[in-house]
């Protein structure tokens, strides 16, 4: 099957816009102080169709730091160099039933970060980028990271700072991990790759280009680049499927069933396998890190648009 025609897609998308676009629930991320001035109205929702088809509505174009969305096309990009196996057993799949930060999961676990959709993970993930310096490493994150975009993304400065000074506990993460040898690089410097790779900055519209493109076998709808292989989309989707949204992953599969992943500035990107993906923007959270609005409007818009993996029909 495939999507909807283009002016039911276009429809719906204003509709779902509307449906939630006065809710106020949930809280900014102030953690990091630079996420704490987002302005907590903005609502942005975008759908990129496989046939390269993009349509927005709200607050689209808006540009705000990717975070821990960056965990799924790293995750992709290091699958592509190291492979399925090794990346189950240096990084795992499974979900940790704690909080993104936890550390608690990686003691509880042995030294396993668990899941790249979590910091540990994560962290671990980026530890194995090639390259021997930061530079050089950091190259190659976002070079991926545009390539998954189809355009030249850039860092936020201010968030990157701002990070960089609030990053006691992903730092502590990364010395754990590297002293159970679960790591590819020194830890202090991965961390400031892994920093950097959340500070970019990308819209909503970007998401769903990026989302489309684990949707459509790792070409970019857009730019028309195989970015990935096939084989990547789909581990990289399972690992999104256990804890793409946390210890909340269950419920969101529950609800929407499709792979999906969330990130504490208030990005979140569904991704419908051969169909297209949608992304989306609205900084309040839930208490797990996930953007509120963007659940109700992927739970809306997967019944409307017939997405959810699970129905037979
Ligand atoms: N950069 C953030 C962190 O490491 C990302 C967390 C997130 O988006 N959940 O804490």
């Amino acid at each position: 099957g495939s999507l909807p025609d283009r002016e039911r897609v276009r429809s719906l998308l204003a509709e779902a816009h509307e449906r939630y676009n006065d809710d106020v629930s949930g809280e900014v991320a102030d953690y990091i102080p630079a996420l704490a001035g987002a302005d907590p109205d903005l609502f942005g929702l975008s759908l990129a169709g496989v046939d390269g088809g993009v349509f927005s509505s709200g607050d689209a174009q808006v540009e705000f730091s990717i975070q821990s969305i960056s965990k799924a096309f790293v995750f992709a990009l290091i699958d592509q160099l190291l492979g399925h196996d090794t990346v189950r057993r240096n990084i795992g799949v499974n979900n940790t039933g704690l909080p993104f930060n936890s550390v608690m999961a990686i003691e509880l676990n042995h030294g396993s970060p668990m899941n790249a959709m979590v910091n540990a993970g994560a962290i671990a993930a980026t530890s194995f980028a090639p390259g021997g310096d930061v530079e050089s490493r950091w190259e190659f994150i976002l070079d991926g990271l545009s390539r998954f975009a189809g355009r030249e993304l850039v860092i936020d400065d201010e968030v990157y700072r701002s990070e960089s000074a609030s990053n006691g506990r992903n730092r502590a993460i990364a010395g754990l991990l590297h002293s159970y040898g679960a790591f590819g690089a020194d830890p202090d410097s991965t961390v400031d790759v892994y920093t950097r790779q959340c500070s970019v900055n990308v819209t909503a519209e970007d998401l769903a280009v990026m989302g489309a493109t684990l949707a459509d076998g790792g070409v970019n709808p857009l730019t028309g680049e195989k970015v990935v292989d096939a084989s990547v989309c789909r581990d990289t989707l399972a690992a999104l499927a256990a804890a793409g949204l946390y210890e909340r992953s269950g419920d969101w599969l529950y609800e929407i069933g499709m792979p999906g992943k969330s990130g504490v500035s208030g990005g979140l990107v569904t991704i419908s396998p051969g169909k297209g993906a949608l992304g989306s923007y609205a900084p309040r959270l839930d208490p797990a890190g996930n953007s509120v609005r963007g659940q109700r409007a992927a739970h809306f818009l997967s019944g409307a648009l017939g997405l959810n993996l699970f129905a037979s029909h």
